[in-house]
């Protein structure tokens, strides 16, 4: 049951307008995850006198970065090192990122495959406005099978380069994520029911 989870629900907003949004946090909900950069700006700048914690949770271009890198709290995407970069060049405080790790050997995916993630983490160290705080990974649709897989091998991954954020879970695989030590859930479609 998501209601004695003990980590933190993302609404994973773009489901929801402004207003809505507001109404949510009105009942007590003040983290959301965007994942299109115009979407999360213009939601931002009408719910300004909330004190949301914003995440980005979808893929991000390198030329978005600029505008959005320092109106948000947690990245959950950071999958390749020249976004790093642009995240260098433009942050302004230290950004908490989640590195995407593509566990599902999808080529369409973004993420970082498990074979390279030893070499990536070892990289980003170099980056000073960028902390690690956990990995990130998404199910594949359709497969629970799968989808157990990629969340027992997260959790696992996490744990051998002892990071304690793992962000997992969403509508229909929440269960699974919340089986395998998920800490952060991206829950948009049935958020309203789940939570009810
Ligand atoms: C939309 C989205 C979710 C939420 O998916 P639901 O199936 O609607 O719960 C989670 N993560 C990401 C990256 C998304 O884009």
């Amino acid at each position: 049951m998501i209601k004695d989870f003990k980590g933190t629900v993302v609404c994973a907003s773009k489901y929801f307008t402004d207003l809505e949004m507001r109404k949510l946090y009105q009942q007590g909900v003040f983290h959301y995850g965007e994942n299109r950069v115009q979407d999360f700006l213009a939601k931002k700048t009408k719910l300004m006198d909330l004190n949301i914690t914003w995440h980005f949770i979808g893929h991000l271009q390198t030329n978005k970065v600029k505008e959005m890198i320092n109106e948000i709290t947690y990245l959950h995407t950071l999958d390749r090192l020249n976004l790093a970069d642009q995240i260098m060049k433009y942050a302004n405080h230290k950004i908490k990122c989640f590195v995407q790790v593509n566990l599902t050997a999808e080529d369409q995916k973004s993420g970082i495959l498990p074979e390279n993630l030893d070499q990536f983490l070892l990289e980003i160290k170099k980056y000073d406005k960028i902390e690690i705080i956990g990995l990130m990974t998404i199910g594949k649709d359709l497969d629970m099978v799968a989808t157990e897989k990629a969340f027992m091998m997260l959790d696992l991954l996490a744990s051998k380069y002892q990071l304690p954020y793992r962000s997992m879970g969403m509508s229909d695989d929440y269960e699974l994520a919340i089986k395998h030590h998920a800490t952060h859930l991206r829950i948009g479609r049935k958020f309203k029911e789940l939570m009810d």
